[in-house]
């Protein structure tokens, strides 16, 4: 069904671990050739070489989202890499290393470094990318978001508003785009069980949670791949700008 992502060349941002990696994952198995970036090297490049050693075609390279220059040459890297960019993927954020917390214990520092990575991340990595990706048939960029903006949780206010901006930055990019033919769409996510998930100090999985969803059972990043490949792949290529909501029918927006 996702035979056109054959051979073309995807960046997942953030895929050392957690959902990232189950993205570059899926994508490589799908037959793309894979550009693994992250600040994690030691992690990413095992990555990186275990998708090598199953055939796939993949590098690991380092980037700062937050960091104009170092995306700007993770987009040059992987396009003089794999010969361009078709599909990118912006999953980095902080949040496994975010500690939940009361709007009064925010600081602006905080409050910064979040909106960097988790939003300004976004903006500069995909206009990185937009020069290479411009008029290659399929081009597709796919934001990580949450539903964290519509449970409007006010333990992590920085994040959540973060997450609310990544929306309605894909409108935005979706309309800056359109003329490049680059769609650019969302995934928003509730709880998926990975290592910064279930290391919460708040069980984002307990039984009172998981009784508010209509599907009764904790999100995997399994359940996220399909969206996932829809998104980059044909099979959504007259959508563009919109957020699919993936949370076992815990919120539902509209
Ligand atoms: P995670 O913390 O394991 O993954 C985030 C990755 O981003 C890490 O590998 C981290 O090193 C990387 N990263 C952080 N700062 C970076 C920077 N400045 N530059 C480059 N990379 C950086 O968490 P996860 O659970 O795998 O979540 C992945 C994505 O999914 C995030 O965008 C998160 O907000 C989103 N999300 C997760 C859940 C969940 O329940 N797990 C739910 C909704 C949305």
């Amino acid at each position: 069904m996702f035979d056109d992502l054959t051979n073309k060349v995807a960046i997942v941002t953030g895929a050392a671990r957690g959902i990232g990696l189950a993205y570059a994952t899926a994508l490589a198995g799908a037959g793309m050739k894979v550009a693994l970036s992250d600040i994690l090297d030691e992690e990413g490049e095992r990555a990186a070489a275990e998708l090598r050693d199953h055939g796939h075609e993949a590098v690991y390279i380092r980037a700062d989202v937050s960091d104009q220059q170092s995306v700007q040459s993770l987009a040059k890297q992987t396009a003089e890499t794999f010969g361009g960019i078709d599909t990118l993927v912006n999953n980095a954020a902080i949040w496994g290393d975010l500690q939940f917390a009361s709007v009064f214990d925010i600081s602006p520092e905080r409050w910064d470094r979040s909106f960097d990575v988790n939003v300004k991340g976004v903006f500069l990595t995909s206009v990185a990318a937009a020069r290479y990706m411009e008029g290659r048939p399929g081009a597709a960029i796919i934001n990580q978001a949450s539903t964290a903006p519509y449970i409007a949780t006010p333990r992590t206010a920085d994040y959540s508003s973060g997450k609310a901006a990544v929306i309605t930055l894909t409108k935005t990019l979706a309309k800056s785009f359109g003329d490049l033919g680059i769609r650019v769409n969302a995934i928003a996510p509730g709880g998926i069980a990975t290592e910064a998930s279930l290391n919460k100090s708040v069980d984002l999985f307990a039984d009172a949670a998981i009784a508010q969803q209509c599907i009764k059972r904790a999100g995997q990043t399994s359940d996220l791949i399909g969206p996932l490949l829809f998104l980059a792949s044909d099979a959504s290529g007259y959508m563009s700008g919109q957020t699919l909501v993936v949370d076992g029918g815990k919120t539902m927006t509209a």
